[in-house]
C-alpha cells in the first residue's frame, strides 16, 4: 500500500505576487483559503520549494511567441491580454514559478519521492492555449507538467482529469491528437470557454482520448460522483494509465460566484476517494492534484480540506457505492451522451 506520509505540497507566498485588478476573482486571496485547509494537515505532508519553469519546458506546450508575449506584457504591467486576463509586473515570473512548480511535483512523484501531491499554485492554467493566454490562465501547467513527464521522467501514458467547473480547453488542444494523454473533463455546459460539448471526442491519431461530460447547471454531488464513477473508472481501467494529474478547481463549489454547480465538501470527498482508489488500482496511487479556479474561500477551503482529507486519511472500510442513474434523472441523461460518443470504444461504460 502507498505510504501517505509521502504525500507532497508545493505552497508558496510568491504565487500571491500575480497581482490583479480591483474586482478580479482570480485574486491573490484565493491561495489564503487555500493556506488555511492546509494548515490544518501540517505535519502529515511533505513540501518541496517551488522553481520556475525553464523556457524550454513551457515550449513542449506553448509556441515561442506566446512565451515572448507575456515576457513583454509584464513590462506595461498592468495590463490585460484579453478582457478576463490580466498581468501585473510580477506576472511573468510566477507564471514561470506556478508551471515549475508543477514540473517538479510530478516528477517527484513519477520518480518515487513522493506517493501523490498538491500543486497550489495561481496562476491557473488549463485555458492557456499554445499560442495564447485566456481565462485567467497564462501558460498551461498541467500540460507543462505532463509533457515533462514523458519528456524527462520515462513515462508514456497519463490520465488528465479536469474537475473544474469550466472546460479546459487549452488542454484539450493540446493534446487531442495524441493518443498517449487521455483528457476527461467534467464541466459546466454551456458555460465559457464553449468548448467541451459530448461531441469534441479528439482528432486523428487522438480521436477518443478526449472525454467530454458535459454537465448542465445545477449539478451537484450524486452527478459528479455518478459520471466520474461510470464514465472515468471504466474508461481509465481500460487506458491503463501511469499516473493521473488532476486539473483540481473548486469552482464548482456551490457557494463559487461563477458557476452554477452544487458540489458541497463531501461532494468533493467522495470525488478525491474516488481518483485516489483509481490511482492505487491503476498506478501504484501516483495523483497529482493542479490547482486551476475556486473563486469563493468558503468553496476553495472546504475543497482543499475535502482533497486533503481523502488523499491523507484512512479510506472507509465500505467501498463507495456507484450512485444509480434511474431512467429520466440529468446524471442518466448525461450518461446516454456520453455511451452515444464513446460506448462503443469504451464497452465498460455502457455496462451500467
Ligand atoms: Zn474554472
Amino acid at each position: 500500500m502507498p505510504d501517505r506520509s509521502r504525500f507532497r505540497i508545493v505552497e508558496d507566498i510568491r504565487f500571491r505576487s500575480h497581482r490583479s485588478p480591483a474586482g478580479h476573482p482570480e485574486r491573490p486571496e484565493r491561495l489564503l483559503a487555500v493556506a488555511h485547509a492546509i494548515k490544518s494537515f501540517e505535519g502529515s505532508f511533505s513540501r518541496i520549494e517551488p522553481r520556475a519553469a525553464e523556457p524550454e519546458e513551457i515550449l513542449r506546450v506553448h509556441d515561442r511567441a506566446h512565451l515572448r508575449e507575456i515576457e513583454r506584457a509584464v513590462q506595461q504591467a498592468p495590463a490585460h491580454l484579453d478582457p478576463d486576463t490580466y498581468v501585473s509586473s510580477e506576472s511573468f515570473d510566477v507564471a514561470r514559478l506556478a508551471a515549475g512548480s508543477c514540473v517538479d511535483l510530478a516528477r517527484s512523484i513519477a520518480c518515487g519521492e513522493a506517493t501523490a501531491g498538491l500543486a497550489a499554485v495561481r496562476p491557473p492554467g488549463h485555458h492557456a492555449e499554445a499560442d495564447r493566454a485566456m481565462g485567467f490562465c497564462l501558460f498551461n501547467n498541467v500540460a507543462i507538467a505532463a509533457r515533462a513527464l514523458q519528456s524527462e521522467a520515462g513515462l508514456d501514458k497519463l490520465l488528465i482529469l479536469d474537475w473544474d467547473v469550466h472546460h479546459g480547453n487549452g488542454t484539450q488542444h493540446s493534446f487531442e491528437a495524441d493518443p498517449s494523454i487521455l483528457y476527461v473533463s467534467a464541466h459546466e455546459f454551456p458555460h465559457y470557454p464553449g468548448t467541451g460539448d459530448f461531441g469534441e471526442a479528439g482528432c486523428g491519431a487522438g480521436l477518443g482520448t478526449t472525454v467530454n461530460i458535459a454537465l448542465p447547471a445545477g449539478c451537484g454531488d450524486g452527478e459528479y460522483l455518478g459520471v466520474l464513477a461510470h464514465v472515468l473508472v471504466p474508461i481509465a481501467r481500460q487506458f491503463e494509465p501511469e499516473m493521473i494529474l488532476v486539473s483540481c478547481g473548486f469552482d464548482a463549489h456551490r457557494d463559487d460566484p461563477l458557476s452554477a454547480m452544487q458540489l458541497s465538501g463531501p461532494g468533493y470527498l467522495a470525488i478525491t476517494r474516488l481518483v485516489r482508489q483509481l490511482a492505487d488500482e491503476l498506478c501504484e496511487g501516483r495523483v497529482v492534484f493542479v490547482l486551476e479556479g475556486g473563486y469563493s474561500p468558503s468553496g476553495l477551503q472546504e475543497g482543499t480540506e475535502a482533497l486533503l482529507r481523502g488523499m491523507l486519511e484512512t479510506l472507509p472500510a465500505e467501498a463507495t457505492s456507484r450512485p444509480e442513474a434511474p431512467a429520466g434523472s440529468t446524471l442518466r441523461a448525461v450518461l446516454d451522451r456520453v455511451i452515444e460518443v464513446h460506448g462503443r470504444r469504451y464497452p465498460g461504460i455502457a455496462a451500467l
